[in-house]
């Protein structure tokens, strides 16, 4: 089996404003298409059991899908998509949106993007998301590590702040995003000590040498099993990802080296039962 945790749902270019689609060329070099289409994700994904899907709302960045898109991209495949709904807190009536998205659109987690939104995830006004969360079992992925957006507060992305989360709330899953990039050693110190907290690598594989170093953090620490494969669609693809996570276990450093075994349970790990997805 195998789960991909971080798809995006960019339904069309309206869902990006001010200057986000500007900036977002510094994320690559190379330019690159934004728009999610599910048939370019399925070519590209053979043996994928299931897979995560959210839009993102930070009206800071300038992003923002309704969570309404995200419902019906999901309709395209329900066997396979598990939609999460977006609330960005620095707006109005975030809290109903939560409602909305899992007790009338019917989705099943929560993603949340920090720095590109402008809040901190700890902070007293999320109490409310993370009670929720909690009582209803309710995954949140955070996207944590660095951004190509200027206005976006980098402060906020430290996976320290979710070691506060978590501590408030121990029974919320959380998934921190691309292992932090480039805070992993701070990222691996919090899915250490807290049992429900994992991160993804997803969006990691193109840059080698960082990867193999965090992941060579992964192995000293070990917290293997706190790994979640993910890809960061449309960004990348399933083949792409699986291709570059097993390119690492070639690479031979003195006395240090990766071992394919972990790396293929990271990809098979069974991440809808870690989170409480199997319903
Ligand atoms: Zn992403």
């Amino acid at each position: 089996m195998i789960v991909d945790v971080h798809t995006h749902v960019w339904p069309n270019n309206s869902v990006f404003f001010g200057d986000f689609l500007a900036q977002a060329s510094r994320m690559r070099s190379q330019p690159l298409d934004l728009i999610s289409r599910y048939d370019d994700y399925c070519a590209t994904a053979p043996g994928v059991t299931a897979a995560i899907c959210f839009g993102g709302k930070a009206k800071l960045a300038g992003l923002w899908v309704d969570d309404v898109d995200v419902a019906a991209y999901v309709q395209q495949d329900p066997a396979r998509l598990i939609g999460f709904l977006s609330i960005d807190p620095t707006q109005p009536r975030w809290q109903e949106e939560l409602e909305f998205g899992h007790q009338e659109l019917g989705l099943r987690g929560i993603k949340l993007m920090p720095m590109y939104a402008g809040f901190f995830p700890q902070e007293a006004r999320l109490n409310f998301l993370w009670d929720y969360a909690q009582r209803h079992g309710l995954p949140v992925l955070l996207h944590t590590g660095t951004t190509f957006v200027s206005q976006g507060w980098l402060e906020t992305t430290l996976p320290r702040h979710i070691d506060v989360v978590a501590r408030r709330f121990p029974e919320v899953r959380i998934i921190m995003a691309h292992l932090a990039h480039p805070y992993e050693g701070e990222c691996v110190a919090v899915i250490r000590k807290h049992p429900h907290v994992y991160a993804d690598v997803s969006a990691l594989h193109y840059r080698p040498w960082q990867l193999f170093h965090s992941l060579m953090l992964v192995q000293e620490y070990g917290v293997w099993h706190k790994l979640l494969f993910g890809t960061d669609f449309p960004i990348t693809s399933v083949t792409e990802s699986l291709a570059g996570l097993r390119d690492l276990a070639n690479i031979q450093i003195d006395r240090f080296h990766l071992p394919i075994e972990q790396i293929e349970a990271l990809i098979e790990r069974d991440a809808l039962a870690l989170l409480g997805l199997t319903q």
